[in-house]
């Protein structure tokens, strides 16, 4: 095993999952360098070509998988066995949340699903994992000590004390007044199906049943590090 050469990849990542069919192959097209051309036929046979000029296996990574359409899944489908009845060599890797794990479960993804040849599925993290996670990310980040920079009451208010819909008008994110309840889109899922627990101050996806502090909200929405959540969630503190 030792003498053998690691397999050779060429991966491309492409998280813009939730595109229709045509426009998602047009991105991998686009990732890989080339000007897509209009039919869908052509553009298979342009992600093949593709393909036969990378080094080793193309891996095609499709991150959100969960938000694939159904068209995206047979086309994706055809694409790998293709690949497999005529080369060049390519993988198909496909990340999502627990309901994709379930949408294969239908009959019409039968198809797919036997091309399917490694399953993983990750465990949220313990709170230990976690905890290390965020220390190697800030210190990734060249942040090492920013955490400490802030009291755990400064950062137990900028979780609690925030008004959410002064945080989504800050953040100019999608929010509206339903029956008089504040409901605003997930950064998830992009449906406006989130709305705040007075109790707990969290955003909940009634969707993908996920809980937000408006940090981690912040951080998800714009993309930022902690740090910078924090300096856009400070001038929203009630100052007493
Ligand atoms: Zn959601």
């Amino acid at each position: 095993m030792g003498e053998q050469s690691p397999q050779h990849c060429t991966p491309i990542y492409c998280h813009l999952a939730h595109l229709p069919s045509n426009g998602l192959l047009k991105v991998v097209l686009g990732q890989l360098g080339e000007v897509p051309r209009r039919r869908k036929d052509k553009l298979y046979s342009q992600i093949m070509d593709r393909a036969r000029r990378v080094e080793g296996t193309l891996l095609l990574v499709f991150d959100e998988a969960h938000l694939l359409s159904g068209d995206a899944l047979v086309d994706l489908r055809l694409l790998v066995s293709s690949a497999i009845e005529q080369g060049p060599p390519m993988k198909i890797l496909l990340a999502g949340q627990d309901h994709l794990r379930q949408t294969l479960k239908r009959s019409e993804y039968t198809d797919i699903v036997n091309r399917i040849s490694v399953r993983y599925q990750l465990c949220p993290l313990t709170k230990d994992q976690t905890r290390r996670y965020i220390d190697f990310q800030m210190s990734e980040h060249g942040g090492d000590d920013s955490m400490s920079d802030y009291s755990p009451e400064y950062l137990r208010r900028l979780r609690n004390e925030i008004a959410w819909r002064d945080l989504l008008e800050r953040l100019r994110w999608v929010h509206k007044i339903r029956e008089g309840r504040l409901v605003f889109q997930c950064p998830r899922c992009r449906e406006t199906l989130m709305a705040v627990n007075a109790r707990t101050n969290l955003g909940r996806c009634f969707r993908c049943k996920e809980n937000w502090n408006p940090i981690d909200f912040a951080m998800e929405t714009w993309e930022l590090e902690f740090q910078s959540a924090v300096g856009i969630l400070d001038p929203l503190l009630p100052r007493s």
